[in-house]
């Protein structure tokens, strides 16, 4: 049999700890209580940090418009006409974001690999931090751009790399907002400094930072107060806003290119619109009620600093994602088992998402977390130790 080879492969990840097994869940993904597999689990495995996506109004929000709209979209935007909905949320965006125009992706993924496709090409560079999100490097190597990846967070790298390109091309810095294994932040400031001296185009993907950070709740770059220096910025609407969808944001040119040039824009079919109207719901909660993304930065960093005095390891994290480093593959699922026998749901996170011997749980925290199932999820980690 040709697929033989399948089987030996499967057999040889599960023998180092790296097979990865689909789990079925039962209940909504609230930060809640949530079913897998038939057992109740405290949850912090989901990215919903504002408690929106299972909330009564993206649930109204998706009746309404799907009685009123019905549900596939038919064809790509640019076969079919985007919607009137899809519309609406890219003006809304914009206006969130204090930006000339928005477009509208499928998913997050999509967007950033669109996005970094449309802006080099084959005789460009692209400057990418070493822990940059999959769908980020992945629209790095389908540019067929040079990818140089500088070490994490390290801006003198970065700039020592530029210096070594040729003077001709293209260049482009991407990098995560909020760095979704561990939850630090981007040096924005010193990379926006050595962008500027070289000329560079700069992106960020700001996919775990919508709704969290900065004043308004736009993000790393609003945190930083560098929104009107970075030229590209990324978002999704699948964490902190609960619903689907990704999105960039920047200038009107800048949007009428990647519309042009984003294969992941022109071949794929527009989501359902009844989605879109979830997204403006959610949009109207984030801006709206800011009350959510205070306590749960104060909640972060009362369970950070509780963690550190417990002598946890939590890498840099300065956020809502906090991991715990424990090295290897077999400790990170042993550990994640034990807090799933005590009820509580912490994902392990393995290889290839986090380099080799950095294998951790990742805990996602939400403002829909109960100061007892906190308090649970502490007290059940330090026993665990
Ligand atoms: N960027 C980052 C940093 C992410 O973590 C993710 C999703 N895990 C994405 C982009 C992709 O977003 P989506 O889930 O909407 O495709």
């Amino acid at each position: 049999n040709a697929l033989d080879w399948i089987d030996r492969e499967l057999s040889q990840l599960d023998a180092s700890d790296m097979l990865r097994r689909l789990t079925t869940r039962e209940s909504p993904p609230v930060a809640g209580m949530v079913q897998i597999d038939g057992q109740q689990f405290v949850n912090f495995g989901s990215n919903d940090y504002l408690g929106i996506a299972a909330s009564q109004e993206l649930v109204n929000a998706v009746n309404h418009y799907v009685s009123q709209l019905g549900w596939g979209a038919g064809a790509s935007p640019l076969v079919n006409g985007r919607g009137a909905l899809h519309r609406r949320l890219e003006e809304e965006l914009a206006a969130f974001e204090e930006t000339e125009s928005a477009l509208l992706f499928p998913t997050g993924y999509a967007a950033n690999v669109g996005t970094i496709c449309s802006l080099v090409g084959k005789n460009d560079f692209v400057l990418s931090d070493q822990l940059n999100h999959a769908s980020i490097i992945d629209g790095c190597r389908l540019s067929g751009a040079s990818v140089e990846v500088y070490r994490h967070n390290d801006i003198e790298h970065l700039d020592l790399l530029i210096k070594q390109l040729p003077a001709d091309g293209r260049k482009l810095i991407v990098t995560d907002g909020l760095f979704s294994m561990d939850g630090d932040v981007a040096a924005l400031p010193e990379l926006v400094e050595v962008a500027k001296k070289h000329g560079c185009m700069t992106m960020v993907d700001e996919a775990h930072a919508t709704g969290v950070f900065g004043k308004h709740g736009t993000g790393v770059c609003e945190h930083f107060s560098v929104e009107e220096h970075i030229d590209v910025r990324v978002g999704t609407l699948s964490k902190a806003l609960g619903s689907l969808g990704g999105f960039v944001v920047g200038n009107q040119s800048l949007i009428d290119w990647i519309c042009n040039r984003a294969r992941t824009y022109i071949f794929s079919t527009a989501q359902p619109e009844a989605i879109a109207g979830a997204s403006l719901a959610a949009l109207k909660i984030i801006q709206s009620e800011p009350e959510r993304r205070e306590r749960l930065n104060s909640n972060s960093k009362k369970l950070r600093e509780q963690l550190v005095a417990g002598g946890f390891d939590i890498g840099d994290s300065t956020s809502q994602i906090i991991p715990v480093i424990v090295g290897s593959n077999a400790d990170a699922l042993r550990t994640s088992q034990r807090l799933k026998d005590q009820g509580i749901y912490v994902p392990a996170i393995r290889p290839p998402s986090v380099p080799q011997g950095n294998s951790r749980l990742r805990i996602s925290l939400s403002s829909a977390h109960t100061d007892q199932q906190l308090q649970m999820l502490l007290d059940t980690i330090k026993a665990e130790k």
